[in-house]
């Protein structure tokens, strides 16, 4: 088993196996450190019924498995463990895999995603798939003519609430301070939903249901004489409180932007460290979703494939 290569792929989400299977077409060899919890965000996923190619649909472990295989299928060298330290001073660059071994690789492809927002209450765990869900994107198609809710008061919660509002009978947006932090053409689209009911000064205390999820504990005004702990009646709950991307091990080593995604330049997927490209959703907060990291995971592999011809 070689610890060197032309290309080394962090991160096992849709944008890393495309990278795999671009670059192991290009003949870069690439090794892919597949990282804690392998396939990302899409094992959490029920049903993806919006990456093209498939008309009816497919489980998101599923889709993962199928973009596994088609990595392997061209042999690229799939590997479990977890990326504890990297080294980029001088390339060929030095990637550290569960503290023991070392791979110099002259290109990485940093793939390591992002983690979606919980409140952090015990029922968001006893719901989650279950009407618990932070992708309104993936999984509010099955709100139809329902009741739902969306936690936060950004972008993305307004968003999520006028996705969810073109679908389900009526939307709450539980917003825990007395604005919205979204932009003004956001609010305005919000505001003039009639679907929507905006709950300010507003936080959740816990979730409620038999087997499903049938509820929300809501709390007005915590903390002053007007305080009010009132339900309401849910089908759906969405969390829209942010992302966390999964750049812990580079901080101070690559630059982020000050939500912490790493920046990448222009058009291309290259950071600021010659040979280091970034793809999906570690560098991504805008789109967020499965088939534009596999976008950007071709783009980092075609971009490394250059990069190396022009370097070597
Ligand atoms: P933001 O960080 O902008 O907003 C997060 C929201 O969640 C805030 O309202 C925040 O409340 C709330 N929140 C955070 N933690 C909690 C909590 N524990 N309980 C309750 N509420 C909480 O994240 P977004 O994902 O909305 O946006 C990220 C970036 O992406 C932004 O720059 C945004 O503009 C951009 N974006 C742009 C879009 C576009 O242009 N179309 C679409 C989506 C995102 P509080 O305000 O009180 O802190």
């Amino acid at each position: 088993m070689s610890n060197t290569t032309k290309c080394l792929i962090i991160g096992s989400g849709p944008a890393g196996y495309t990278a795999a299977i671009y670059a192991s077409r290009a003949n870069m060899h690439p090794i892919v450190i597949e990282g804690p919890a392998p396939g990302g965000q899409l094992m959490t996923t029920t049903e993806v019924e919006n990456f093209p190619g498939y008309p009816n649909g497919i489980t998101g472990p599923n889709l993962i498995e199928d973009l596994r295989s088609q990595a392997q299928r061209f042999n690229a060298d799939l590997r479990s463990g977890l990326v504890t330290s990297v080294d980029f001073s001088s390339r060929p660059y030095a990637v550290t895999v569960d503290n023991r071994d070392t791979i110099m690789a002259d290109t990485i492809i940093i793939a390591t995603g992002a983690t979606a927002r919980y409140l952090g209450l015990e029922d968001e765990q006893k719901y989650l798939g279950m009407g618990v869900s932070a992708c309104a994107t993936c999984d509010g198609f099955f709100y139809r003519n329902r009741t739902v809710a969306v936690v936060g008061g950004g972008d993305t919660a307004c968003e999520e609430a006028l996705y969810l509002a073109s679908i389900a009978e009526k939307v709450y947006l539980i917003v825990r301070k007395s604005f919205l932090r979204a932009s003004k053409v956001m609010q305005t689209r919000v505001f003039e939903n009639p679907k929507i009911q905006i709950l300010f000064n507003t936080t959740t205390e816990g979730l409620f249901g038999q087997d499903t999820l049938e509820g929300a504990h809501l709390i007005e005004n915590v903390g002053t004489s007007k305080e009010d702990h009132f339900d309401i009646n849910l089908d759906g709950f969405f969390l829209a409180i942010g992302h966390t991307p999964n750049t812990s091990i580079f901080g101070g080593k690559i630059d982020l932007d000050e939500n912490g995604f790493i920046k990448t330049a222009g058009e291309t997927t290259a950071t600021n460290i010659p040979g280091v490209f970034a793809a999906g959703d570690v560098a991504d907060n805008r789109y967020q979703q499965a088939v534009v990291a596999a976008g950007m995971g071709c783009r980092a592999a075609l971009d490394a494939e250059r990069f190396l011809l022009e370097n070597e």
